[in-house]
Order: structure tokens, then C-alpha cells, then sequence
């Protein structure tokens, strides 16, 4: 399969509440009937959750081959689990969560102007033309000015 139509299961899911989510990591950690699932977000949100909310989204997992019925207990409880494919859809889900939670929590990172390496701490600044530019050393700065002359005097 290619990414994009990985990417496309997951947006035909409709990712987009937290209830879905967490539906998707209590799967992720066993199988479990819709009953119990809810009971589990019931206490993991501190909120109402609807069967509703539930079982047509587990049909939904079922349908689109991310989940299957692994067996059937007393008054009819159907007991889900991740098939492969549920279980590589909930990684590239966390996936994509730690990446945003990477960029909301890493301090901004400064590039040098010049070079592009990546600067911890503060660099080299220094103002040219009235903009104030970060390099990773003073030797990079010189380095950006010449060639910014140099296409100055070529214009
Ligand atoms: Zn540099």
C-alpha cells in the first residue's frame, strides 16, 4: 500500500475526537467488547460516552478491515481486537501526535542563515540590511554578507 492510501484510511476514520482515539489505543492494548470500551472511556474522559459513540465506530473498524470480532460471549457481546493493519493505522496515528507534540514542546530552534545547521543556544546575531539574522558563528556571517554582495553587484 502507499502512504497516501494509508493516510486515506485514516482520514475516512474521521479521527477527530478524542473518544475515537482512545477507542483506537484501549483496542491497541487488547481486545475488548464495545461495553467494556465504553466503561474504559467513561473513566479515561471523566465524561458521558453513548453507545452510539461506540459501536458504530467499532462497525466502521470492522468494515474497513482495521478491526475483527475474535469472539462472541454470553448475550451476544462482541469481543473486538486491531487486526495488522488497525495495529499499523493506531502507530502511524501516534506517530503523527508525536510529532506534534514534539514541535509544541522542542524551544524553538534557530538556523544559521548562512550554513542551515541547526543553533542551540542563541548564535551569532547580526544585523544586515536592517534585519537582524542568526548565523551559527561570525565566520558564517561574513560568509552570507559577501554573497549578498556579490548579488547585489550582480543586479
Ligand atoms: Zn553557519
Amino acid at each position: 500500500m502507499t502512504d497516501n492510501k494509508k493516510n486515506d484510511a485514516i482520514k475516512q476514520l474521521r479521527i477527530n475526537t478524542l473518544t475515537k482515539l482512545f477507542a483506537l489505543l484501549y483496542l491497541y492494548k487488547c481486545p475488548m467488547c464495545g461495553y467494556d470500551l465504553m466503561k474504559n472511556l467513561r473513566r479515561a474522559l471523566q465524561r458521558n460516552i453513548n453507545p452510539e459513540q461506540i459501536y458504530p465506530f467499532l462497525r466502521k473498524l470492522e468494515e474497513s478491515g482495521l478491526a475483527k470480532v475474535i469472539r462472541v460471549e454470553a448475550r451476544d457481546k462482541k469481543v473486538y481486537t486491531l487486526t495488522e493493519k488497525g495495529r499499523e493505522t493506531v502507530e502511524r496515528l501516534l506517530n503523527r501526535f508525536s510529532d506534534l507534540i514534539q514541535v509544541a514542546i522542542s524551544p524553538k530552534v534557530n538556523v544559521c542563515a548562512s550554513c542551515g545547521v541547526k543553533i542551540i543556544g542563541e548564535g551569532y546575531k547580526e544585523e544586515i540590511d536592517g534585519e537582524i539574522l542568526t548565523f551559527c558563528c561570525k565566520h558564517c556571517a561574513r560568509h552570507y554578507k559577501e554573497e549578498r554582495l556579490k548579488f547585489k553587484s550582480r543586479k
